[in-house]
């Protein structure tokens, strides 16, 4: 008979390896299944400099090795694999993966996290972490005096505007209608400071590089069909993220923009399935590798104390 596993950890970013790393200290052997592609965004990302204890910045692929040799040394079992369902209706859980291997578990940590959504022009994967940034607290800091451009027209475009315009010299946001998701408050907010300007009815079409990166875009006015070229020494995203809960298969609750709800602390409406980092409806708004390794934790602790109270070997 397949063996039983006391935790399942689903995904490989800074939540799922701190979740594993405790895990693996309390010495429940968990299971770690990474995806074939192991460490998420931070694997998108280059200098990191706000995660503590690395006062000369560290490079996010970096950060992400470390995590996994400090879970490995305390023995997590790492599988690549793409998980693409969760059997919640018969206990043990059954995870399965894309190849087919079925995995039994008492209890799961989803910690999956989000994918930043991004244009899909020519050119950008090239000036990714470059000139072309989905966060500005990130990386805001490395384009101080300098003009920047964020698209979009959201709550979170607004917040990445209102913290860029703290460091740089001059802040567009374009935004591809006149009409602003974002709520009013947020948006007068933006609004009111004078280095923040807007550009309404405007789409990005090309990225225009030149030997050192990024250099400016093209836009296309969509009422009039003009077309500009704007210079800029960088470009900020914020046309929202994609949770990474397809693989649920409706089999736990989610919120309306496919985040999944908590009921207790960290646990998931599913008794025994628990969810930290990105992928929380918790955490949605924060998005930063220090709070997705604090939810891991959390998670942890409560999955922990659950398998005590539950577990019946
Ligand atoms: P939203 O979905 O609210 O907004 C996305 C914005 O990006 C919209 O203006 C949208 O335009 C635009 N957009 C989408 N795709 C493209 C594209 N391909 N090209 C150009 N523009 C595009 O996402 P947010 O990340 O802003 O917010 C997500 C959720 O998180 C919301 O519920 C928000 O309220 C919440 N949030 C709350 C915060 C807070 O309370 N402090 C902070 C940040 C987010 P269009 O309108 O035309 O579709």
């Amino acid at each position: 008979m397949a063996s039983i596993h006391n935790t399942i950890i689903i995904g490989s970013g800074p939540a799922g390896y701190t979740a594993s790393i405790y895990l693996a200290r309390a010495l429940l052997n968990p299971v770690q299944i990474c995806g074939i592609l192991q460490g998420g965004e931070l694997m998108n990302t280059t200098e990191v400099e706000n995660f503590p204890s690395y006062p000369d910045g560290i490079q996010g692929p970096e950060l992400i090795y470390r995590m996994q040799r400090q879970t490995e040394k305390f023995g997590t079992t790492l599988i690549y694999e793409n998980v693409i369902n969760i059997d919640t209706s018969t206990f043990p859980f059954t995870v399965t993966t894309h190849n087919n291997n079925t995995y039994k578990t008492k209890s799961v940590i989803i910690a999956t996290g989000s994918e930043a959504k991004w244009l899909g022009l020519k050119n950008e994967e090239k000036i990714k972490g470059d000139g072309l940034s989905t966060c500005a607290t990130c990386d805001a800091y490395f384009y101080m005096n300098k003009n920047v451009l964020c698209i979009g027209g959201g709550d979170s475009a607004m917040e990445e505007a209102i913290f860029l315009s703290k460091y740089c010299k001059s802040v567009t946001v374009i935004n591809r209608s006149n009409k602003y998701r974002a709520s009013k408050i947020i948006l007068q907010k933006a609004q009111n400071i004078p280095n923040i300007s807007f550009v309404s009815n405007t789409i990005v079409k090309e990225w225009i590089i030149n030997e050192n990166g990024l250099s400016g875009v093209l836009v296309k006015n969509v009422v009039n069909d003009n077309e500009e070229c704007i210079k800029c020494d960088g470009v900020f995203l914020a046309i929202g993220h994609t949770p990474n809960t397809k693989f649920l298969n409706d089999s736990i609750k989610l919120d309306k923009d496919g985040y999944i709800l908590t009921t207790l602390n960290t646990m998931t409406s599913v008794d025994g399935i628990f969810v930290c980092g990105d992928v929380s409806s918790l955490e949605k708004n924060y998005k930063q590798a220090i709070t997705a390794s604090g939810s891991g934790c959390k998670a942890a602790l409560d999955c922990e104390k659950w398998l005590e109270l539950n577990n019946s070997n």
